[in-house]
């Protein structure tokens, strides 16, 4: 995206990773916070500590609810579980960490 190197860069933060995305920031500062959060993530997957909010296959997901549906849980109880607004289970974007954990700790509660 074109945008035009302008009084609107002064006026962001920078230095973080929001404004090397969300802004196309490429000064030193935001391009190092990005470099330093793309190490952290990847040296975290490597390590099995993917980061909460990174975004995962939904396979996996799709098998964790399967196996509770399996077990006579409903769709509307683990979306209420995994604290959805609604009483369905939606996520055509991908879900993230954080979701898969949520369903984990649901299959060990509720299953053992
Ligand atoms: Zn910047």
């Amino acid at each position: 995206m074109d945008r035009p190197r302008s009084l609107e860069l002064d006026l962001l933060i920078h230095g973080t990773r929001r404004t090397y995305q969300d802004d196309h920031c490429r000064c030193s500062s935001c391009t190092a916070a990005n470099t330093a959060y793309t190490s952290d993530y990847r040296s975290g997957i490597r390590a099995g500590r993917p980061p909460l909010g990174a975004h995962v296959a939904n396979l996996d997901v799709d098998r964790a609810i399967a196996r509770l549906v399996t077990e006579g849980f409903s769709k509307a109880r683990i979306a209420r579980a995994l604290g959805y607004h609604y009483p369905w289970l939606q996520y055509g974007a991908g879900v993230t960490w954080r979701t898969v954990y949520r369903l984990q700790r649901l299959e060990r509660e509720w299953t053992r």
